[in-house]
């Protein structure tokens, strides 16, 4: 008995799926649109800032804390609070009192993530003047990844070179991965007059800085929290100096 052949107009090749449901997942997409206009769209990440700042409420959805010390080196943490945590505190404990300090955080209870700006596209405004007025940037990015590796990238070779070394001798595993090299000249640490250098903690390196190794709060710090700011401190506290230097001539 011949096989009955079949009708291509209700049956798609997945099996478990026919047009029929397509359609109806289709109708279903729309309508959700039509009720929930911003629904589908809340799932993208920002492209800008001016895009953000429609949608998001600042002091409510996420914040920004900044400071100012007294050197032409800033230190930011573009993805801080809840976007990639742990890094506004490191990035702050790194500023302390001599360099400047910049937050961008996501204070969400949840989907923080949609606050992520990429690094190359970052363009807050207050950031953006920081950047340009200051001799060099050094970024601080939360990486995913559960071993405790920090990748050290940007185009300020000589800082990267002595952090990279510092943070070798006091026993971080450090490395270059080729999705984070900050080497766009367009990436946020990179936007000052000696471009600058970006650090790429793993979430297992974070993990191991905080008390609460969720992160949920990252107000606790170990002792290995301690060591790593002072390793990346000491790195640019002398070309921190010899700036100084330049600037009494
Ligand atoms: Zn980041």
């Amino acid at each position: 008995m011949a096989r009955r052949p079949k009708d291509p107009t209700t049956r798609s090749n997945t099996p478990w799926l026919s047009r029929v449901d397509i359609s109806n997942m289709a109708v279903a997409l729309w309508g959700c649109r039509l009720l929930y206009p911003h629904a589908l769209d809340k799932l993208k990440l920002y492209h800008s800032y001016s895009s953000l700042k429609e949608r998001e409420k600042i002091g409510y959805d996420y914040d920004i804390r900044k400071t100012f010390g007294r050197s032409a080196i800033t230190v930011m943490a573009p993805h801080g609070g809840k976007i990639e945590p742990g890094t506004s505190e490191i990035a702050e404990a790194i500023a302390g009192l001599e360099y400047d300090f910049y937050a961008f955080e996501g204070l969400k209870k949840s989907g923080n993530m949609a606050l992520h700006i990429t690094s190359t596209s970052f363009d807050e405004p207050q950031a953006l003047y920081m950047a340009v007025n200051s001799e060099t940037v050094l970024t601080v990015h939360g990486y995913r990844g559960s071993g405790e590796k920090v990748f050290v990238g940007g185009l300020f070779a000589a800082l990267r070179e002595r952090i990279r070394d510092r943070l070798a001798g006091s026993g971080f595993q450090t490395g270059e991965t080729s999705h984070y090299q900050g080497s766009s000249p367009s990436n946020m640490c990179n936007r000052c007059r000696s471009r600058g250098v970006q650090l790429e903690l793993t979430r297992g390196l974070r993990s191991a800085m905080f008390h609460d190794k969720s992160l949920r709060s990252c107000t606790s710090p170990t002792d290995l929290f301690l060591i790593f700011v002072q390793s990346v401190r000491s790195a640019i506290s002398e070309y921190a100096l010899a700036l100084s230097r330049m600037s009494d001539k």
